[in-house]
């Protein structure tokens, strides 16, 4: 296949770099990312997109196109930051950056400028070709905890593409073959009765020990659920600091995972109930709060196929002198590492023949059920890195993770040409998605659960 759309992802590079530094430069959270998506969108305008804003009622989801007619293949930009993940960028040490509060720690400025770069080379694609076809960028904010793509999915943005594809920041070069679980939380507020502890304790009712005796009920429930069911908590009040006073109020966020939506439903019945023994138990009284949930990942095998493809056909990067001189000094601070792993993820990892399991989340099990969706894992960091610490955010400027970027750039853009090229596969992909999801989408979000804004 002719490849030369992907020179403008050199001719560009320098600019797609800066874009991604903007958004590193204003590390901004869940629903906050106005600098970050405000960067992308002036971009994609600037390069002939037409931008919708405000999807989903969230100011920071946008759809950005190109083209017209079908295929439609969105590429999915996240651009959120983690709070409180400050940091220098290129030292070995961990150092606060002055100038923010928070940090790239899930490397989503490289993401978003990722998908960015991707567009741009099919828009090259389109206009040389002249075929029929529209390409997007979907702009998804508040990916940590925020489950941005759930609020957009519900507007029905993601329905008519013909395929989604994104390309996150890891440790390791490969396409993503594994699902991921159906997860939700919801924060449980009891209330009880002020008393004083010594002199009175019989005139309070504590929604601490209310608190409590619902986790305990719940650390019993682990042993009755599916395997691959996951319940976690966080006692995020626990009714003040003095002892001697019954705790007239306490909180604990739940947070559950499930193979998908259903089953996820039936868990956080179960769970429920665990509050309302808790409460007729210690006459307290509770209510609860839904705050986000994330429908289970559907893979399209067909996509994974092709994506795959489109990596083996471009080299990797490989690391220059500096980032091994660099990568060395990170390599000292990360804990699980071996004598002899690598310094930097060099080899595209081959489709497993037996798809592990993952029990982990994300809220693009959304885009997942509504279009036929695929995702690559970048390999950017050094290997060990934690996903979400200092030593991301550390490396978030650095030479291997910027041409790790514009490398996704060109494998997403051949995959997505590939795609228009072939509509047979389209075809096929659509097919394995009516199957997996036999074309409902009933999301883990509650209808009347709006975004915390
Ligand atoms: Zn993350
Ligand atoms: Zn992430």
């Amino acid at each position: 296949m002719n490849m030369e759309f992907l020179s403008t992802i050199d001719t560009k590079q320098d600019e797609i770099i800066k874009l991604a530094d903007t958004i590193w430069e204003n590390p901004e959270i869940a629903f906050k990312e106005y600098k970050s998506s405000g960067a992308i969108i002036s971009f994609l305008k600037a390069n002939g997109f037409t931008v919708e804003e405000n999807i989903g009622g969230i100011p920071t989801a946008f759809i950005a196109s190109y083209g017209s007619g079908h295929p439609e293949i969105g590429f999915i930009a996240e651009f959120d930051a983690i709070a409180n993940l400050s940091q220098v960028a290129q030292v070995a040490v961990q150092q606060k950056d002055p100038s923010c509060v928070h940090g790239h720690a899930c490397g989503h400025h490289l993401y978003g400028a990722g998908a960015v770069a991707a567009a741009l080379a099919v828009q090259t694609y389109l206009k040389a070709s002249g075929k029929a076809g529209t390409v997007k960028v979907l702009g998804c904010p508040g990916e940590e905890g925020g489950s941005g793509k759930a609020y957009m999915a519900r507007t029905g943005v993601f329905r008519s593409l013909d395929a989604a594809m994104g390309g996150h920041p890891e440790c390791m070069w490969a396409v993503r073959t594994r699902p991921s679980l159906a997860c939700c939380n919801i924060l449980y507020k009891f209330d009880g009765r002020a008393s004083h502890a010594g002199a009175k304790p019989h005139l309070g009712r504590s929604a601490l020990d209310a608190v409590e005796l619902m986790n305990v009920a719940v650390n019993f429930l682990r042993e009755h659920i599916p395997y691959d069911n996951r319940v976690h908590y966080a006692i995020t009040d626990a009714g003040g600091t003095a002892p001697n006073v019954v705790q007239p109020h306490a909180e604990v966020m739940y947070m559950m995972r499930a193979k998908d939506n259903a089953d996820l439903n039936s868990l956080c019945k179960r769970v429920h109930k665990c509050a309302e023994g808790a409460a007729i138990a210690t006459e307290t009284t509770f209510s609860s709060e839904f705050h986000a949930a994330s429908s289970n990942l559907i893979t399209i095998s067909v996509l994974q196929k092709n994506l795959y493809k489109a990596m083996a056909a471009i080299p990797l990067p490989q690391p220059d002198e500096a980032d091994i001189a660099f990568a060395r000094e990170i390599a000292k601070t990360i804990v699980d590492r071996k004598e002899d792993d690598p310094l930097y993820p060099t080899e595209l990892l081959p489709l497993p023949d037996v798809i592990s399991p993952h029990f982990g989340s994300t809220d693009t099990g959304d885009v997942s059920w509504n279009c036929p969706t695929v995702q690559m894992h970048v390999g950017c960091w050094v290997p060990g890195t934690p996903n979400h610490g200092w030593q991301t955010v550390a490396q978030g400027k650095n030479g291997f993770a910027r041409r790790a970027m514009l490398y996704t750039g060109k494998a997403l853009a051949l995959a997505a040409v590939q795609l228009f090229e072939n509509p047979e596969l389209l075809a096929e992909a659509k097919k394995e998605h009516l199957a997996k999801t036999d074309g409902v989408y009933e999301p883990a979000m509650p209808a009347d659960v709006m975004p915390h804004l």
